[in-house]
């Protein structure tokens, strides 16, 4: 018979937040998903669907709480080339201190991303900086990957569609020129 109690360090898949208030010092770990519900948490957000695990391993002391997270899985994001929509592995490692007094510098802790707690709070939510690492972790130009036989795998009939718009645009652009104009002028002026 499954059990009805969650493991403490497995969290619901709508929540990323620590609750360190109530963590004993010491190390800890977390383990979060990512889902298709999470990227639309973020307006605007150029990943449309996702799925990622998110570890993190945590060391609790008196003022602050070291984070070391990593992040594996895949995210949906649109071609540079074709414009379609395809799967983009991602693969990020990254630290974060949580400083509990507020106060804390960049400069204390010399490698780390720090964040800021106002004294009282509780809780850490991590949305906001797993979705800023995964976007971050994207190289800047995504392109479909090439097969084995080294051709691009993008979508050929959105290539040929974008070349023709690229054409008809170019052809546009070169009738709006003054010098067609001015030719087009002339033309219905003969005409008349
Ligand atoms: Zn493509």
């Amino acid at each position: 018979m499954p059990t009805l109690h969650l493991n403490v360090t497995m969290n619901n898949q709508y929540s990323y937040d620590i609750a360190y208030g109530s963590l004993p010092q010491g190390k800890h770990t977390f383990e979060f998903e990512v889902n298709d519900a999470f990227f639309r948490r973020f307006e605007g957000s150029e990943i449309s669907e996702g799925q990622v695990s998110v570890h993190v391993d945590a060391e609790k002391t008196s003022n602050f709480m070291a984070l070391q997270l990593g992040m594996e899985g895949s995210v949906k994001v649109a071609c540079d080339r074709c414009l379609d929509e395809f799967f983009m592995p991602v693969d990020f490692e990254g630290t974060l201190t949580v400083c509990f007094s507020g106060d804390a510098r960049d400069d204390d802790f010399s490698e780390d991303e720090v964040m800021n707690m106002k004294p009282g709070d509780t809780e850490v939510d991590l949305a906001q900086y797993i979705y800023e690492s995964i976007c971050l972790s994207l190289p800047m130009q995504r392109l479909h990957p090439n097969d084995d036989e080294g051709v691009s795998t993008c979508n050929k009939e959105m290539l040929a569609k974008l070349h023709e718009l690229q054409e008809e645009a170019q052809r546009v652009k070169s009738e709006n020129s003054p010098w067609s104009k001015l030719s087009a002028g002339s033309t219905a002026h003969s005409k008349a």
